[in-house]
Parts: C-alpha cells; sequence; structure tokens
C-alpha cells in the first residue's frame, strides 16, 4: 500500500461511527436545555491566538504545536484546542453585548504535535462548551453540573470530578513568590525546562511530567493556601453549589492545567476505566482572557471533553450500525429494473431500500441479505412480476408476509418491521 495516515492521526470508519452520532447527539441535546449554541469556528488561525492566551512556556505552545508559514508569509497555527479560537471570535464579533451569560459550544478537530500512544493522538476531537459574562460561582457549579449530566448520559460511569481554584491576578503574585522560594533552593535538581521555567513562569512546574520534576516538587506550597478572600469565597461558594446539584466531587490541590490562561476555578474529570491517559474532559474559568483580547472585562468560564477517550468506554454498549430496513433480491433484468424502481419509491417514504445489482443465484443472494444485516427481503422473479405479487421476508423473526407489488403497500408492512 502507498499511502497512509499520518502518525497520531486516525481515521474513522463506519462501525465507530455510531457511538461517536450517540456521544454528540446527547451534548447536542443536554447543551439545548442548558441554552448552550453552537459555533463554528475556523480550524486555522494566527499563531499569535495561541501564544497570547495559552502562554509562550507551555508545553502546548512550546511543544505540540501545528505552526507553519502560508503562502501570504504570516505564521499560521491549526488549533490545538477551542477556547482561544472561540475567545478571538467573541471579541471580533461583539458577542459580549448580547445579555448575559451567553452561551456557546463546539466540536472538531484539534491538533497537538504530541508523541502518540493510546488515547493519545495528534488529531483529536473535542466537544467543548464556554459560557460568557457572568463570574457568579452557581455558573461554574452549573456547567460542571451539565458535563456531569452529559458524560452521565452518554453511559460513563466511574468518574472522578476533582475540583481546585488557582487564583487570580490579585493573589497569584503571592503564591508565584512562595513557590519560587521553594523551589529556588533545588532548582538544580529539575529539569532544563523547569530551570527556564523557573523565572519565566514557575507555576509551569508543576504541570512539568519528568519524573524527577515530580519527586522534587514534591511538598511545594499548595496554591490553595494563598488565594485572596474573593477567590477562597468563590471556591467555596462553588463547592457548595455542587453539593446542592449532588455534583459529587473531590478537591485536588495539586491540579494544574497545561494552559496558562485559568483564572480561580479548575476541573478535570477523569475515568477510573482508561488507565494512564485517564482525563476526559477537564475546564476552567478564564476571566482576564477577553480583556488580553482586546475586549471589554468578561470573564468566562469552559470545558472540553476528549472524543477519542469517551468512545472506547462506550463502544460495546451502543449498538452497532445495521443494516437497511429493506432488501431486494432480483432473480434477472426484468426484475432488476423493477427492483430499481420500486428501491428508489420506499426510500423517497421513508424506508433505507436496497437492491442486488449483481445477478446472482438466490441462495448467495440471502447469504449478502445476512452479511449486510438486512431486516426484511424481497425476493423479486419472473413469477412475482407475473402475479403483481411478492412475499416480504422479516430476517429477524423468518415471518413472511404477502405484498401486493406496490411500494405503498410494502412500505405499509416494511414500515412496521423495521
Ligand atoms: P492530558 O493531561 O491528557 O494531556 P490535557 O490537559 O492536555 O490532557 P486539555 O487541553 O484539558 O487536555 O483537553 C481536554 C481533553 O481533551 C482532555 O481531557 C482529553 O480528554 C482530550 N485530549 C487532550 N489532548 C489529547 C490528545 N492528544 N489526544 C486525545 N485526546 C486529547
Ligand atoms: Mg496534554
Amino acid at each position: 500500500m502507498k499511502y497512509k495516515t499520518l502518525k497520531g492521526l486516525q481515521d474513522i470508519l463506519p462501525p465507530e461511527i455510531a457511538a461517536w452520532h450517540h456521544i454528540e447527539n446527547k451534548a447536542r441535546d443536554i447543551f439545548r436545555n442548558y441554552g448552550y449554541q453552537e459555533i463554528r469556528l475556523p480550524i486555522l488561525e494566527a499563531t499569535d491566538v495561541f501564544i497570547r492566551s495559552i502562554g509562550e512556556t507551555s508545553d502546548i505552545v512550546e511543544k505540540e504545536m501545528y505552526t507553519f508559514q502560508d503562502k501570504g508569509g504570516r505564521s499560521v497555527t491549526l488549533r490545538p484546542e477551542g477556547t482561544a479560537s472561540f475567545v478571538r471570535a467573541y471579541v471580533e464579533h461583539h458577542l459580549y453585548n448580547d445579555p448575559s451569560p451567553q452561551k456557546f459550544y463546539y466540536l472538531g478537530p484539534m491538533f497537538r504535535y504530541e508523541r502518540p500512544q493510546a488515547f493519545r493522538y495528534r488529531q483529536f476531537y473535542q466537544i467543548g462548551a464556554e459560557a460568557m459574562g457572568i463570574d457568579d460561582p452557581k455558573l461554574d457549579a452549573e456547567i460542571i453540573a451539565m458535563l456531569s449530566k452529559l458524560l452521565h448520559s452518554i453511559g460513563l460511569a466511574g468518574l472522578n470530578f476533582e475540583v481546585t481554584s488557582i487564583g487570580c491576578k490579585k493573589c497569584r503574585p503571592d503564591y508565584r513568590t512562595a513557590l519560587k522560594s521553594f523551589l529556588g533552593g533545588k532548582l538544580d535538581t529539575f529539569c532544563g525546562d523547569c530551570q527556564r521555567r523557573y523565572d519565566a513562569n514557575p507555576l509551569r512546574i508543576l504541570d512539568c511530567k519528568v519524573p524527577s520534576c515530580i519527586e522534587s516538587r514534591k511538598g511545594s506550597p499548595p496554591v490553595l493556601d494563598y488565594l485572596c478572600g474573593e477567590c477562597r469565597d468563590h471556591f467555596e461558594s462553588l463547592r457548595g453549589y455542587l453539593d446542592v446539584l449532588n455534583v459529587p466531587h473531590t478537591v485536588n490541590p495539586n491540579l494544574v492545567r497545561g494552559l496558562d490562561y485559568y483564572t480561580k476555578t479548575a476541573f478535570e474529570v477523569s475515568s477510573e476505566n482508561l488507565g494512564s491517559q485517564s482525563a476526559v474532559a477537564a475546564g476552567g474559568r478564564y476571566d482576564s482572557m477577553v480583556a488580553e483580547f482586546g475586549g471589554p472585562s468578561t470573564p468566562g468560564i469552559g470545558f472540553a471533553m476528549g472524543m477519542e477517550r469517551i468512545i472506547p468506554l462506550i463502544q460495546d454498549s451502543v449498538s452497532k450500525a445495521t443494516g437497511p430496513d429493506l432488501l431486494f433480491c432480483p432473480l434477472g433484468d426484468k426484475a432488476s429494473e423493477k427492483a430499481f424502481v420500486l428501491t428508489e419509491q420506499l426510500r423517497a417514504m421513508g424506508i433505507w431500500g436496497e437492491m442486488n445489482h449483481e445477478s446472482a443465484s438466490m441462495r448467495s443472494q440471502m447469504r449478502k441479505a445476512n452479511r449486510i444485516g438486512a431486516k426484511n427481503v424481497i425476493v423479486l422473479g419472473e413469477d412475482e412480476i407475473g402475479k403483481g405479487e411478492i412475499t416480504i421476508k422479516n430476517m429477524t423473526d423468518g415471518n413472511s408476509i404477502k405484498s401486493s407489488l406496490v411500494a405503498s403497500d410494502i412500505f405499509k408492512i416494511i414500515s412496521q418491521h423495521k
């Protein structure tokens, strides 16, 4: 074979697609109940959109972006996540002028040049939601509750919801100072990346995956101890509202997100059934990003969930793609032409109709009917055409029903046995 998908990319083939539709349909239903509207954004953005928001020292920007020059010499990037593109659009189209909260959702592919492994791809799909204009912790609780409802309605169990607060512009400088003084004494035990991060963005050291760095940062001051009064109240209220909405959760003070734009609430949902790449969804509040993108100061909160980590958890429970409602097995040219017309008429009535095009024996046609999972079969030979009468064989229960050779009569029978 000459060509293959690029490393870390994958084709999604029909047997898997029922599970994708299942998730997408549940998401659209639940988003509707919560007032979220779909927004469709370009996959390509000016590179700065991501550098400015996700952060220069984040792994995504430093190592994972698909960045290249277009033919006009501009630096463009395949989006590694949805929120930065969304905020760009939110500011560009003055969506903040609409009544608050404004709520949006998106679904589509994201691109990160990561080391491919199980459940970690270079192109992966996210479904995400963003709620704008309200900084009340009720909204934080609401969006986490919505995510919980969505994941459960998809059919997931064994989920852990972890929440924390990572403070705001007011309290972060104090935390940064405390963290730097803890890390400063043993900086030589950290990797080269972390040594650079120490001055540029010491909080990123908490997200480093290098085992020796994980070891060295043990005992570092917890961010929750450094929250300002406002952030502490916000976090306590959020937890209270999560209890009110019956969303079981744990506080994980070590939860750090890989993106710089978060303020206050951060959360992650993991599955007990996924092994090491266990995060299925994550999100948080970003109250400074709209202003940093040139809009009026507007708070926001959102999450994104990864489709490829959810699919394997539900694949077996979602019914597989099924076969046609009706298959015509014509014997001979005349029958083939009659079947051709009837199939088209039945489709117009809402039946998934197919016909065999190969002139084959009845036995081999029936074998094919079984292989494709046809629910009903009509064998059409000279005899049937002569009499204007056919037999519809139901493949599920094996029963046969007689019908005239008229589309509307066939339709009536098939629609009861779809
Ligand atoms: P991880 O810690 O697994 O790298 P992340 O913090 O980088 O995740 P986010 O940026 O929060 O991930 O993206 C939200 C969700 O998108 C993740 O929880 C995960 O389900 C999914 N996701 C992220 N990166 C990938 C990837 N490379 N392949 C598949 N899914 C991914
Ligand atoms: Mg990652």
